[in-house]
């Protein structure tokens, strides 16, 4: 079976739940409650004017009572913007295998999914009133095709741990949100963007649009555990020129990397 798990960013803020809790979510399920199994798909929808499937995953948690949720801490009850009843009742848990928050970063708009000759009739685009909705079979091959993978194959829990791990990072490094975030945060503290690592400025004085692509935000820690939902901080992250961010991927043992680079220029200065 596969789900649509529906927000309202006007009432919760679904961007920053999802860049916050990359790895695991909690979605407030107040119908099909009997029907949802252990493992199957779940698409995550945000409503309103930027509207389409904005991640992808697998059910892991059945849906429970708030109060007994395996990992509380990645219930993200502060991201509310109005006092809701849906804070409480069930939840479902969900692994993440994909986010994708806006149509560069490859989010399925509603548009795109009302074109669709299958998806056009489906519930979530005739009477988008509601939390979960449940994918016909012709629905989620459609839906899944519209996403990019090929039927059948949406990435599972089995897929070996330090792919996840890496997978994870990338989801954090890319998460808009958070980049944004920091940069700014950044800006503000040190007066303009400069390398973690190596100190080079230079291409901060590029007009705005591409000072953002001359440098980079990185995730320092991988997960420790990747069964348990980590949340990023802004501490969590550094401010990479493209080279040096480059460079600290060039193998798996990013941590490793960083740090040794790091190392280097503090010996120098
Ligand atoms: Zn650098
Ligand atoms: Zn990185």
């Amino acid at each position: 079976m596969a789900w649509i798990f529906q927000g309202n960013p006007a009432r919760y803020d679904i961007d920053g739940y999802l860049s916050r809790y990359p790895q695991r979510i909690y979605w407030y399920t107040n119908r099909y409650i009997h029907d949802i199994s252990i493992g199957d798909v779940a698409f995550i929808w945000r409503a309103g004017s930027d509207a389409g499937a904005v991640a992808i995953g697998h059910v892991v948690e059945l849906p429970t009572p708030v109060q007994s949720v395996k990992f509380p801490e990645a219930l993200g009850s502060d991201l509310w913007k109005t006092d809701e009843e849906a804070a409480d009742g069930l939840k479902t848990g969900i692994e993440l295998t994909d986010i994708r928050l806006t149509v560069d970063e490859g989010m399925v708009s509603r548009t795109q999914t009302k074109a669709d000759s299958v998806l056009r009739s489906s519930t979530i685009i005739r009477i988008p009133n509601g939390t979960v909705f449940r994918l016909e079979n012709e629905e989620f091959t459609a839906l899944t095709n519209l996403w990019g993978l090929p039927v059948g194959t949406v990435p599972h829990a089995s897929a070996i741990e330090g792919q996840r791990q890496l997978r994870s990072h990338y989801v954090r490094e890319r998460s808009s949100r958070l980049r944004h975030d920091k940069l700014q945060a950044f800006r503000q503290k040190h007066g303009g963007l400069h390398c973690e690592v190596c100190g080079f400025s230079k291409s901060a004085q590029f007009p705005a649009p591409f000072t953002d692509r001359a440098f980079e935000v990185h995730h320092k820690k991988p997960l420790a555990d990747a069964e348990k939902p980590v949340q990023t901080l802004l501490n969590d992250l550094a401010v990479l020129c493209a080279n040096c961010h480059r460079t600290v991927h060039s193998n798996s043992e990013v941590e490793k990397n960083y740090s040794l680079l790091v190392g280097i220029y503090e010996k120098k200065s």
